[in-house]
């Protein structure tokens, strides 16, 4: 199966007027899609207003279950609720539904991607139409841990994470710079979107939490890994937290694996690994940042070292762009493979 020379596809985004659904339109513009026709579908309220896409207007419509008609390829990203109601109707409307909510992500029948990891797993969408995209923290973590488990085999992880307001949608970007403004001039610091200041702040507290102590964020990472590496024994433990920064989530990624892999040997893997990029002289002070990683494709991954606690252990320092690599560019990533092998 391969796709046609110059075949386009009939392409719906549908909360194009997300912070998410605003990086698609970008990435399909970046990665030259073969786009055909466009819909751009969100809620009542941005019905009319006009979004750009390589140099044309074109005008957001409603999200129902009539949006999807002629559309080959569904790119989802207006939150759990709409997908779990609209991605079946688009799916049954003939589209290839790519979801970026975690609605269907621990759904047994549908596959859980990120194409550096376990492409093979694509053809599954055959079951109900839909492709889940993963948690933007477990993205990253895996596309940087992949090289690794399949040289050495990740028997544990423990990873902390430093995450983006941007993860919170276009709401929380406009809270911290509103926080920050009124910092600056002595007001009050307006507060609606966390349950405390994020400025000058860390939350370890991301999504709910659940009976065990962890939040759902944390078992997004530890069930989302086990589904994409096809292994229910890896131990993983996870502590996410919300970091005053716009964009680029950070993780200290601990790993013991089976075999030992030392520093040198990573660092050489991980330099030819697809979508990273090794950024790693620390005494330079070279290291990945989150800053730095903003607009970027690549996963960058530094401070590669031997964990000297334990035989078979080394930390690795995670950054990566949480709206491109941690949502939309994946979700465009599986779109390509979709359109080039399978419709
Ligand atoms: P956002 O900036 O708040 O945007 C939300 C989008 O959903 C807007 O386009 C909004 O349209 C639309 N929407 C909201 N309610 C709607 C309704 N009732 N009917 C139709 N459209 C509706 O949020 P975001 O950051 O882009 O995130 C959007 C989704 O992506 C969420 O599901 C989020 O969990 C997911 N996400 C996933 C990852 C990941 O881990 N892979 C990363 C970030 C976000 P209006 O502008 O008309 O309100």
């Amino acid at each position: 199966m391969s796709q046609q020379a110059g075949r386009k596809f009939n392409v719906a985004v549908a909360g194009a007027t997300g912070a998410v659904g605003g990086a698609m339109l970008e990435v399909l513009e970046r990665r030259d899609f073969p786009v055909g026709e466009l819909r751009l579908l969100a809620s009542p309220r941005s019905v009319g207003r006009k979004l750009s896409f390589r140099g044309k207007e074109h005008t957001v419509q409603l999200l129902d279950k009539d949006a999807f008609a002629g559309i080959d390829i569904a790119l989802f990203s207006a939150g759990g609720d709409r997908s779990l109601e609209f991605a079946p109707a688009a799916a049954a409307a003939g589209a290839v539904v790519v979801d970026n909510s975690s609605a269907f992500r621990m759904d047994p029948e549908v596959p859980l991607v990120v194409p550096e990891v376990n492409p093979h797993a694509i053809v599954q969408y055959k079951n109900k139409g839909i492709i889940a995209n993963p948690n933007c923290s477990t993205i990253q973590m895996l596309v940087a841990l992949k090289p690794i488990h399949d040289v050495a085999r990740i028997k544990r992880i423990v990873v902390s994470t430093y995450q983006a307001v941007s993860g919170s949608g276009a709401e929380a970007i406009a809270e911290l710079e509103n926080q920050v403004r009124a910092w600056v001039e002595g007001k009050p610091l307006p507060r609606e979107v966390y349950p405390h200041q994020i400025a000058f702040n860390c939350l370890p507290h991301i999504d709910a939490f659940l009976d065990t102590g962890y939040s759902k964020e944390e078992m997004k990472m530890v069930n989302e890994t086990r589904k994409m590496f096809e292994d229910d024994t890896i131990g993983i433990t996870a502590t996410t937290v919300r970091v005053p920064v716009f964009y680029g989530h950070s993780e200290s990624v601990n790993i013991e694996t089976e075999k030992k892999i030392g520093a040198a040997e990573a660092r050489e893997l991980l330099a030819s690994a697809p979508g990273v990029q090794v950024v790693d002289e620390p005494a330079l002070a070279r290291y990945p940042l989150a800053l730095d990683s903003a607009g970027k494709f690549e996963t960058l991954v530094g401070r590669i070292r031997e964990d000297e606690s334990i035989a078979n252990g080394l930390n690795l320092w995670v950054v990566a762009d949480n709206i491109l690599k941690g949502a939309a560019l994946n979700t465009v990533q599986i779109a390509e493979i979709v359109g080039r092998d399978y419709l």
